[in-house]
């Protein structure tokens, strides 16, 4: 089968091994600039450690198109997560096309949005398009490890490089949801937030040989087990609102109506149940979670521990605050443990919707049957350092999806793979977005 370029520089970026803190992005990183380099775009490069820099490329607003916008930032990372206990039907770095896919790692995780931009840039510089507001590109290293090398560096060392920005586009949005009937495209405007907690329960130490009862161990075990069978209390937050609302509209009738029972905190859980499956996409975003993964108690076995403590994963909903979440924590395990916040990336506590019209028309222009609706994320993504300096980030990255395919259990997985032709359309419908803006008020 034939190629698009696009599809190419792809598959290009699929054989450079970019695995996570293992291999380095940085051929990954030098073939991009070179792409950008000989459409006459100009680059400059961050690095931590120079085996995973970060990409900047620039294309200034040009001075006739008119009075000047904010500029436009579209990112992405180009490290992938490991293969290993995984079975592959086909080599995971051979971005093989059969089927009518492109399979490999980072098909959708995101090399094939990558290359979307950058067919987006090359597009505008090869076309010599006169667009009022200045567009940067970021890719970068090591978001899917904690972003140090990344995102995280490149926000803390250089926030010169996102003067002016009020909103950027990146990851995780603009695909096809097939649900309800009908083609939705679920937009990226907020995502939960990360957390990582210390408890630590205390007690009288002593002998083992002796009875003890209210001991750090028990009260800690108490808590552990309390934190794991029960749910943390209801929140219902703006952007989740927002979303439920949206997909409330487009299923309309009985299954809108009981969307909508969702946003009344007594009926939530009750709903959650009823809705089953379905449900499950919504329980993370009306709950803050919390998951504890390590336990640390203890050092001898005749000696009672004083103090135990375990750490714990914590994911607030968007638009809640860090007390209002160890709140929620006390109301299940009490108030007889130091709760220490070890980690905490705050989201941004509003959503800035200024640009979602736009994207949401553009979407339809080029897909008619699309349903647009605003969603947000209950994991997390580079946008979170992106929020600390006050960028918007919408997960819009367009692909058209055949009915059979579900983006969300394939990223990460075995056979990741992408339908031929996706990057060339998300780089089309970018472009029109682009050439929509150029006329809109913001
Ligand atoms: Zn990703």
């Amino acid at each position: 089968m034939e190629l698009s370029r696009l599809d190419q520089i792809l598959q290009q970026m699929i054989r450079i091994d970019t695995t996570s803190g293992i291999r380095p992005e940085k051929p990954c990183i030098e073939y991009i600039q070179s792409l950008l380099e000989t459409a006459g775009i100009s680059t400059e490069i961050f690095a931590r450690d120079e085996q995973r820099p970060n990409l900047l490329a620039r294309i200034p607003a040009c001075a006739e198109a008119g009075e000047e916008k904010p500029p436009l930032l579209f990112y992405g990372h180009v490290d992938v997560v490991p293969v290993t206990d995984q079975q592959w039907s086909c080599d995971p770095f051979g971005a093989e096309v059969k089927d009518g896919y492109i399979w490999g790692r980072g098909a959708i995780d995101m090399k094939g949005e990558v290359a979307m931009f950058i067919g987006l840039a090359l597009a505008v510089a090869e076309q010599k398009l006169k667009l009022p507001f200045e567009l940067r590109f970021l890719f970068v290293s090591d978001e899917e490890g904690d972003g140090i090398y990344g995102m995280s560096y490149l926000v803390d060392q250089h926030p010169e490089i996102f003067e002016g920005i009020k909103w950027a586009f990146g990851e995780i949005g603009g695909f096809t949801f097939h649900a309800l009937g009908k083609k939705i495209y679920p937009v990226m405007v907020a995502e939960k937030q990360f957390a990582h907690l210390r408890i630590t329960a205390k007690g009288e130490g002593g002998h083992a040989s002796l009875a003890h009862h209210g001991t750090a161990m028990e009260k800690a075990a108490e808590a552990v087990v309390a934190l794991a069978k029960n749910r943390l209390p209801v929140r219902i937050t703006p952007p989740v609102q927002m979303m439920i609302e949206g997909f409330a509209d487009i299923a309309g009738g009985v299954s809108g109506k009981m969307l909508r029972r969702l946003l009344h905190p007594a009926k939530t859980d009750k709903t959650l149940k009823l809705l089953g499956t379905a449900g499950a996409l919504f329980e993370p975003l009306l709950h803050n979670n919390i998951n504890v993964t390590i336990i640390s108690g203890g050092s001898a076995i005749n000696v009672i521990p004083s103090a135990v403590s375990f750490q714990a994963d914590m994911r607030l909903v968007p638009g809640c605050s860090i007390e209002e979440g160890i709140e929620d924590v006390r109301s299940l395990i009490g108030e007889d443990f130091t709760i220490e916040v070890v980690t905490y990336d705050p989201g941004s506590n509003t959503v800035d919707m200024r640009l979602y019209e736009q994207i949401a028309q553009t979407l339809r222009a080029c897909e008619p049957e699309a349903e647009p609706v605003p969603f947000v994320l209950s994991g997390v993504t580079d946008g979170r350092f992106l929020s600390k300096l006050g960028i918007q980030t919408y997960g819009f990255t367009p692909m058209d999806l055949p009915q059979d395919y579900d983006f969300t259990a394939l990223a990460h997985s075995a056979d990741e793979r992408i339908p031929v032709g996706t990057v060339d359309f998300g780089t089309k419908v970018l472009l029109r977005l682009l050439r929509q803006l150029q006329e809109a008020e913001f």
